[in-house]
């Protein structure tokens, strides 16, 4: 992969990074021990009981929001890591080069089509 297509990537991966950082940090608050870890904070919209009950449907909807944001930020910093040790691009199943179309795609693929497909 030429240099130019990896900064685009990474430029991509970064911007996705701050996005869903941001996201998460509007409902939930970060955990200083672990990183790219967060605990959504239980909403308080008063003491009535149909604000209680929204309150814990809202929670339930963060707590879900907030387990799949903080999978892709993992994810994200994974593939970070890669480029940062060159090894973005490659498939970590079976070391064949992912294409270039895909990582366009999905810049936080680590395997290749056929090894995907095989996992699932
Ligand atoms: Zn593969």
């Amino acid at each position: 992969m030429d240099k130019k297509t990896l900064e685009k990537i990474k430029e991509t991966l970064l911007f996705e990074k701050e996005k869903l950082t941001k996201e998460l940090n509007s409902f939930a608050e970060k955990n200083e021990k672990i990183e790219n870890e967060y605990d959504a904070k239980f909403p308080n919209y008063g003491d009535h009981e149909d604000d209680n009950a929204s309150e814990v449907a809202d929670f339930e909807s963060d707590l879900y929001l907030e387990k799949t944001h903080e999978q892709s930020l993992k994810k994200i910093d994974q593939a970070l890591l890669r480029i940062k040790n060159k090894t973005y691009g490659i498939c970590e199943n079976c070391g064949k080069k992912i294409p270039t179309e895909r990582c366009l795609a999905f810049p936080t693929a680590s395997k290749c089509m056929e090894c995907k497909k095989r996992a699932i």
